[in-house]
Order: C-alpha cells, then structure tokens, then sequence
C-alpha cells in the first residue's frame, strides 16, 4: 500500500470539508491550512492565523476530525497551531509574511472585554464620559449632559437630545447614567428605549399589573428615555409617558430624552408632551469634524494600533463623514480582515474592503438578501430561518437575521416579525436585544456578524 503523504491527506479531507460548509466558509477559514505533523495519532494543523485557530476549534473541529479520520482511521486527535507556511490547495494564497505581526495569544489578540449590562439600571459600562470624543458638534451636548450629572433634576430637566443615527446620543445618554450611578450610590437610575417602555406598557396592561409598571416608572432619580421619537402615533404609551414625566418632575426627578429630531420635528405626538419635551433644555449634535472622527477612530484603534495603519485610518476618516457608528463598523471590518490575514492591511487593501462597504446604499440590500448570506454562513437553508423550529443551532443565525434587518435596514419590530412569520414582535425585540449586548460581550459573534456583513455587502 502506498503511504500517502501529508499533503495528500489534507487534500482528501479538504475535499470532504468543502461538501459541507459554504463556499465562503470554505475559502474564508481553510485557506493557508496544511498539516504539519502528525505523530501519536495527532494532526498537528498549521493554520495561518490566532483568529484562524480559535475559529475552526470551535466551529468546526469535529467536521474536521471526522475528515481526517475517514482518510486514515487511525486519527484520534487534531491540534491547531498557528504557521506561516501556506498549502497552495485553495485559490488565492496570500503572500508570504515578511515580519511576523501578532506575537500576542489569542485572548489578548482578540481583545476580550467583558461588559456587563446592570439588569436593573439596564446602563452599559463601556459608555463612558471618558471615551466620549467631544469636538464642536457636540460640545453643547456634552456639557449639558455633563451639567445634568452634578445636580440631577435642578438645572436642565428635561434634557432632550437630538441628532442623526450613529452621532453618539446612546452613548451620552448612558454615560449620564452611569456617572451619576458611580458618583451617587443611592440613586435609583433606569434606562429604557421607548421601545422597552412601549413593551413593559403593553405587558402591563395585558397581566393586570399597572400598579407595578407605575412604581417601576415614577419611582426613580432619574429616568433616561432613548429614541423617544418612536413614541409617535401611540396615544396610550403617550398618555403613560406624559404621567410618568408629570410624576418625576413633579418631584424634580432628573429625565433625559434622545430623539433622532427635535421635539417639533416630531409628528404624530400629543401637544401637551411636545410642550414637555421643550420645556427644558434642548441640545443637539451635528456631524463630527475631520480632526473629532481621526479623534474617535485612534482612540477605539488603541489596542491594534499595528493591524490598521495610520494612513487607513485618515482614508477611513475622510470617506465617513456622517455616522459614528458606520465610522466604527468599518473599522472593525478593517480590522476583521487584517486580523484573517494576520498582516496589516495596505491602504489599497483598506480602499477595497472600504469600497464594498461604502458604495453600497443600504436601499438597496433586500431583506431576502440578508436572510440568505445569514443562511449561507451558517450553511442552513433559508427555510431553517423562516420556519419556526425550536432546534438550538437555528436559533441563533435567526435571530442575527432579525438583528441586521433591524440594525442594517433600520426596519420596525413589527414589519420583522411580519417578514419572519412571527406572530408577536417582542420575538423580535428580545432577539435584537439579547444580540446587540451578546455582540458587547463576544468577540467571536462580533466577528461573525462582521464576516456576514462581508458577504451581504461584497457581493
Ligand atoms: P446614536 O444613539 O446617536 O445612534 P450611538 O450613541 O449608539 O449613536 O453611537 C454609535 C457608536 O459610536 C457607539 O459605539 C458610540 O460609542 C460611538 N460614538 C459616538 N459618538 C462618539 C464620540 N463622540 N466619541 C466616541 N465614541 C462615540
Ligand atoms: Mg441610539
């Protein structure tokens, strides 16, 4: 019997591998993969990158186990060990390193934070006054949210923030929240999306527990309202809303609202609460100059600083004008991408990823399309995301759909739950919230929806 040598192994078990998984899958993760050794019934895989070995330890081990052992039984075991080699078995090899670029170890590489999300207060820790970049466009923002935290309920109150998606009033609002949280212990703080409070509402009424919901509501020190301008042609969490507010200030309780437009911008909303809503101090926040956005992007570039170069980030910033969220996706994907290839990316390289992201108006993404890449990633059909199966490996890929419908598309709860089959929308809340503060949390989900967005976007 011939032996065949490693190369032809791994040759044999690619072949196996590719029948299971997507093509971008494929190329994505097994690209540079060779075997290295095998010794004691060990594969020992080289594989290009640290984001490469945690990726297919976890996600596909066991198909790969199962590869190998269908080519030689005798394999128990297979270990990743990170190698610049490359096979020359897939399209594409990228050029070879010339310096060795992540000496950290995974952990550090993928720069694992954990921020925990307060249940009662709902406040995120990573919203900070700290990291809260502060240029002309928001400056007026900034101090009357800095003001409101030194004495809560006297000075501006209510304080109504407004501006575009992506300019930062979730996160001041939040670093309102949790200064004031660190500096006055006993305070009862709460933060809610009109959305949340609409949700609690309708429960409320549903389980016979308003008496709950007020206390819950008109109880706090300060309560901080996001996106209030979701609030609109609904009169019954309008009337609530408008009591609530009557309580608190009544008691100079300290209320912050967001809104994506000022209060007269706003329709569909009754006098008496538009009357309030202008009845304090109202602030808005423009769009971020060039020096704020260089600010921003160096300050969230800090720990990878090498992965993506100085002059990405200045391209990066004149080609991002008006979102700082949109600023940070794309830097993340920057990072992604360099992180795969374990290299810094060139600038052309950076023009091209920008390229696919930038020059693709989110009009014309369809919802159909986002279910089939999600679909495609996690190779399901898109039958497995429609349908309503309880199976635990579809009901996360499902509920990242209803994320980036939501998140990409901007589309309501309700017109989700329509497209999705779903009967009830809060479905579709539960899945967008637990995902936004899972993304917080995970890296390895962070990345994945970054990679899913590659595929909606590049293609
Ligand atoms: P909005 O609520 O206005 O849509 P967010 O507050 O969610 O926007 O901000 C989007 C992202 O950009 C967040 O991750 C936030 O931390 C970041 N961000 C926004 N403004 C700033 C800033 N001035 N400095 C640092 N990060 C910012
Ligand atoms: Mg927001």
């Amino acid at each position: 019997m011939v032996e065949l040598n490693y190369n032809d192994i791994w040759k044999a078990a690619l072949g196996e591998i590719k029948l299971d998984i997507s093509k971008a899958n494929y190329l994505t993760w097994f690209k540079n993969t060779f075997i290295k050794d095998i010794k004691n019934n060990t594969v020992i895989l080289g594989v290009p990158s640290s984001f490469a070995k945690e990726w297919l330890e976890s996600k596909y081990h066991k198909l790969i186990l199962q590869s190998l052992k269908n080519i030689k039984p005798n394999i128990r075991k297979v270990e990743y060990e990170v190698s610049h080699e490359c096979n020359t078995f897939l399209e594409t090899p990228s050029t070879p390193l010339k310096e060795k670029v992540n000496t950290k170890t995974p952990e550090e590489q993928l720069n694992f934070t954990e921020f925990t999300l307060d249940p009662y207060t709902n406040l995120n820790p990573k919203y900070t006054f700290e990291n809260f970049i502060v240029g002309s466009y928001n400056e007026l923002a900034n101090a009357a949210a800095l003001a409101v935290t030194e004495n809560p309920g006297t000075k501006y109150n209510p304080l109504f923030i407004y501006g575009g998606v992506g300019l930062g009033k979730t996160h001041l609002l939040q670093a309102i929240g949790n200064k004031i949280k660190k500096e006055k212990k006993n305070f009862k703080i709460k933060y809610v999306t009109s959305e949340k409070f609409t949700e609690d509402l309708v429960n409320a009424i549903r389980e016979q527990k308003m008496n709950e919901f007020k206390t819950k509501f008109r109880n706090l020190d300060v309560l901080l309202i996001d996106d209030i301008q979701f609030v609109a042609g609904k009169d019954k969490v309008q009337e609530e809303l408008f009591h609530t507010f009557n309580t608190l200030n009544e008691h100079n309780k300290q209320i912050v609202f967001t809104s994506d437009r000022p209060p007269k911008a706003i329709n569909s909303i009754e006098e008496r609460l538009r009357s309030r809503f202008e009845g304090g101090m109202t602030a808005d926040i423009g769009y971020p100059d060039l020096e704020t956005r260089l600010a921003i992007l160096k300050n969230k570039n800090f720990n990878t600083q090498h992965l993506v170069g100085e002059d990405s980030i200045k391209y990066l910033a004149e080609m991002v004008p008006k979102n700082i969220r949109e600023l940070e996706g794309a830097l993340n994907r920057l990072i992604t991408k360099a992180k795969l290839q374990n290299k810094p990316l060139t600038l052309e390289e950076t023009k091209q990823v920008l390229f696919s992201i930038l020059n693709k108006p989110s009009e014309y993404i369809s919802p159909n399309k986002i279910i089939n890449k999600v679909a495609n990633f996690y190779d399901l059909s898109e039958k497995d995301i429609i349908n309503h199966s309880r199976k635990k490996e579809l009901v996360k890929p499902r509920q990242i759909v209803m994320y980036l419908l939501r998140e990409e598309l901007g589309y309501a709860f309700t017109n989700i739950a329509e497209k999705l089959g779903q009967r009830d929308h809060t479905t579709i809340i539960y899945a967008y919230n637990k995902i936004s503060k899972e993304i917080q949390k995970n890296q390895i989900l962070a990345q994945e929806i970054n990679l899913i967005k590659d595929l909606i976007y590049n293609k």
